[in-house]
């Protein structure tokens, strides 16, 4: 376990009287009979999410989107927000473009901000969504079954290749590097709840700490195992001419879904897609054996997988 997950655990872990608390993508509370609210925060900080280079458009997107994406990983259709900016400075152009994007992203999801607080300090955003999810239709991290094919929406690893071009710890045309940098700095994330996810799925997580921690939560809360095969992966054709699959494996900022589902669906899985235009991959399967098994290109196992992203990292 990450010291991240042992802070959450040890400090803020306590029982409550919610249909769901700590340990999914957002929290579950009671709106009425068939429905419950699905609650969620996220948060960027300067210098750990972002850079004072990343345009303020696109980070008034991003800081939106990747909550956005928690809801969409319940089940859930978004529907408000609350947004708490801390700045050390009134820059009136950086705000200007910071609110542009944050405005733009939620009319794209369907999203109000309805609230907030603006304060004084180091720059960090924080966003408080609420969304709504058919009790029906909550997809939690705990019910993938042996068997299930596991899914990917979207392309992965794309964000993560973009963070290295910023870094410039990666060199490239021009073209492919702002197409790289735009999937970090705006991220889209795929809307399945017009597939009335929980008749075809089990389980779903989003990616923010890249495929295999991600798809770790969703096999610890299940108690199974799985097995990923790199050839099958969504990636960009950059990173397969230059065999870079680590960037989808271990890279994080895709914010596209995990999803996991009986394989009886499958060709409805693929006929859905089709019709509501969502990118759906099938990447591997849910296994009982002990451990995460990626297959590389030549189907080998990969011998020491990494964990991707952690915050507190030592
Ligand atoms: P995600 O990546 O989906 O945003 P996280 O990995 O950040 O989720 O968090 C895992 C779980 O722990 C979530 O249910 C989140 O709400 C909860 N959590 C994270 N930080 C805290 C905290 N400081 N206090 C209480 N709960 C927390
Ligand atoms: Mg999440």
């Amino acid at each position: 376990m990450t010291l991240e997950f042992e802070i959450i655990n040890r400090y803020f872990k306590k029982n409550t009287n919610v249909p769901l608390g700590i340990g999914d993508d957002a929290a579950l509370i009671n709106k009425n009979k068939r429905e419950f609210w699905a609650i969620s925060q996220d948060t960027l900080n300067n210098d750990t999410h972002f850079s004072s280079d990343t345009p303020p458009v696109e980070l008034g997107w991003k800081a939106l989107a990747v909550n956005v994406s928690d809801i969409y990983a319940m089940g859930g259709k978004p529907n408000y927000a609350l947004l708490s900016i801390s700045l050390n400075q009134h820059n009136e152009k950086w705000l200007k473009g910071f609110s542009q994007g944050l405005h733009a992203c939620a009319k794209k999801y369907g999203v109000e901000i309805i609230g907030g607080d603006t304060t004084r300090g180091a720059t960090s955003i924080s966003i408080t969504i609420i969304g709504s999810v058919f009790k029906k239709n909550v997809l939690k991290r705990d019910a993938a079954k042996v068997e299930d094919d596991i899914w990917v929406t979207g392309k992965i690893g794309l964000a993560a290749i973009g963070l290295d071009c910023v870094k410039k710890k990666i060199a490239m045309k021009e073209g492919l590097k702002k197409t790289f940098i735009e999937y970090l700095n705006k991220p889209q994330p795929s809307n399945i709840y017009s597939l009335q996810a929980k008749k075809l799925f089990h389980s779903a997580i989003d990616i923010s700490d890249g495929l295999i921690a991600d798809l770790s939560h969703i096999l610890k809360s299940s108690g199974v195992s799985a097995e990923i095969f790199s050839n099958q992966l969504p990636v960009h054709p950059w990173t397969k001419k230059n065999e870079a699959y680590h960037y989808a494996l271990y890279g994080g900022d895709d914010y596209q879904l995990i999803l996991t589902a009986a394989q009886k669906n499958r060709s409805q899985i693929e006929l859905l897609a089709k019709q509501e235009k969502i990118k759906l991959t099938c990447i591997g399967k849910i296994t009982n054996g002990k451990k995460l098994k990626v297959f590389d290109t030549h189907g080998i196992p990969l011998k020491n997988l990494n964990k991707g992203f952690l915050h507190f990292d030592k």
